[in-house]
């Protein structure tokens, strides 16, 4: 069950919170009294409560807001006990034997720290399991994604049902998976903007991304590795297929930072994840560990997949380039006189990884390519490894070419306005296909068709690439509509939101 947290500084706005949530289908909720500017009217907040509710007044030292005293705090949670509107107080595990239980109000008694993964974990949890609670709570900070595990191994350990969470944005995965490890609830924000608790992630994300109330024991987990990892549309693409085809499984975000990606691979094997997308900075290490490799990933030193087989050992495989070359073989099979790939000449801007994998795929097709890379050497080496041509950067402009392939991030959002390759180099009837796909309509792509050309947009191959991806994770076939409707709207620069935010009236 999810725990919507709801915290603003004005009584107005938490009515109107409180309201919205419930419309959104919210069946229990946390109020952070600490937030309110004003001491809280219950009556006027809580006169037509929709759902059970959760009475929390954090101090500063825990993350919260509470600017008073600590008598007045007390003073409060009391109040809150006794007020009858609340079904659940929060107590802190150094004050819950200072305030008895009363009525029918449970209890759940926590632990905060949001600076630190404290070492002795388990004493503490035991001592809280000695305290008279009817839920358990430990938030403490991740430092590294492998204190997801330690967190949500706690919940088996426990004396009294658990909500075990790393905050921070390494802590994603503990909040995601409770469920599965038997927590009795976890916690997401109504409004995550307004600070409630680092790494919170929103009731709209954990309802519609993750269906968090469908995750259970059985469920089949997947991953993205990255660093940078927040922007990553594999999450909603990959989930959006499993709820489409009704599969028991989620795909989560996990920040790896650079050279930790072992040590990650090592710690969720207690889950196991069965399978990784994995993008910058972990593709050459991803090749490394793997002990079953196909051959780009041989040929590359480089991956974007890996799948765990049935003894724990991974195999890499490579998606970028088969997505790559299938929707350029689609191209060519829908142009007049279905014209072949060994017969056309392909200039592929770049040499780092996408380039890597897509010219010796290229090659391996018959394709005759030339690479132009701003730095010689890489592209010299790649020609070297592949068989390729190469050209220094400026020499693109000499080339003649049929298929135009930009490998490179120029023209990436938020470097919209630049192109890797100048219009007046653009012929009619040239296929001009950008890898970028954010966004989708790049400013070469616009060029191409303004010019005349045939064009393949980025997402056409990440919404390949996604689909051979979720084939070999779970053998099912995606729509491939469903994905590229999925990544378009995650694109589009206004969101199309089905739900309108409520208005910031606040003054935080
Ligand atoms: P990478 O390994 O970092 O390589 C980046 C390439 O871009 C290098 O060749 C680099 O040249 C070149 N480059 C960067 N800035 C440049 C500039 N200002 N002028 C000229 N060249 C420049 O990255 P990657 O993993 O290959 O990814 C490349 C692109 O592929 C990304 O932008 C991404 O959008 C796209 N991609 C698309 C998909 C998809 O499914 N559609 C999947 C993955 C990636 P130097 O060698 O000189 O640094």
């Amino acid at each position: 069950m999810l725990c919507v947290s709801i915290g603003r500084t004005r009584h107005k706005m938490m009515i109107a919170e409180i309201q919205e949530a419930a419309r959104r289908g919210a069946r229990f909720m946390e109020l952070r009294l600490d937030f309110l500017a004003k001491a809280p009217d219950f009556q006027r907040l809580l006169g037509h409560k929709p759902c059970p509710l959760v009475a929390t007044v954090r101090r500063q030292e825990d993350g919260g807001r509470w600017s008073r005293s600590e008598q007045e705090r007390l003073t409060l949670l009391r109040l809150c006990i006794a007020s009858g509107y609340f079904d659940w107080v929060d107590l802190e595990t150094d004050i819950a034997d200072k305030i008895p239980r009363f009525g029918k109000v449970k209890r759940i008694v926590s632990y905060h720290n949001p600076r630190e993964f404290p070492k002795d974990l388990e004493a503490l949890l035991q001592r809280m399991g000695q305290q008279d609670a009817d839920v358990l709570k430990i938030a403490v900070r991740a430092e590294h994604p492998a204190d997801n595990l330690r967190v949500l191994s706690l919940i088996a350990k426990s004396p009294k049902p658990l909500v075990a969470i790393c905050l921070g944005d390494f802590g994603i995965a503990s909040r995601i998976l409770a469920g599965k490890f038997g927590a009795p609830f976890t916690y997401c924000a109504f409004n995550k903007e307004r600070g409630i608790a680092p790494g919170i992630l929103s009731m709209e994300e954990m309802q519609k991304i993750y269906a968090y109330d469908r995750i259970g024991k059985h469920t089949r987990v997947f991953a993205v590795v990255g660093d940078p990892i927040e922007h990553s549309l594999s999450p909603l693409v990959h989930n959006a297929a499993f709820q489409a085809l009704g599969l028991d499984c989620v795909y989560i975000p996990l920040r790896v930072p650079k050279g930790e990606l072992a040590r990650t691979l090592q710690a969720f094997e207690q889950i196991p994840i069965e399978g990784y997308s994995v993008t910058l900075p972990h593709k050459e290490a991803a090749a490394q560990l793997a002990q079953e490799k196909d051959e780009l990933t041989q040929l590359t030193g480089s991956t974007n997949t890996l799948l765990r087989l049935s003894d724990g050992r991974f195999r890499a495989v490579n998606t970028d380039a088969p997505a790559a070359l299938q929707v350029l073989g689609e191209k060519l099979e829908s142009l007049p006189g279905r014209p072949q790939l060994q017969n056309l000449h392909t200039l592929v801007l770049g040499a780092g990884g996408v380039a890597r994998a897509l010219v010796f795929a290229l090659i391996r097709a018959g394709a005759q390519v030339t690479v132009a890379n701003r730095t010689l050497a890489r592209a010299e080496t790649l020609a070297r490894e592949s068989g390729c041509r190469f050209v220094e950067w400026n020499g693109r402009y000499q080339t003649r070419f049929d298929v135009l392939i930009n490998c490179t991030s120029v023209g990436m959002f938020p470097q919209v306005d630049e192109t890797p390759m100048h219009h007046s180099a653009l012929q009619p009837g040239q296929i001009v296909f950008d890898t970028v796909y954010n966004p989708e309509t790049t400013l070469l792509i616009r060029e191409a068709r303004e010019r005349g050309c045939q064009v393949i947009t980025g997402v056409e191959m990440f919404v390949r690439q996604a689909a051979l991806q979720f084939r070999l994770f779970t053998g099912k076939e995606p729509s491939l509509e469903l994905i590229r409707k999925t990544v378009r709207r995650a694109l589009s620069p206004v969101q199309l939101r089905e739900e309108e935010e409520l208005p910031d009236e606040d003054s935080e």
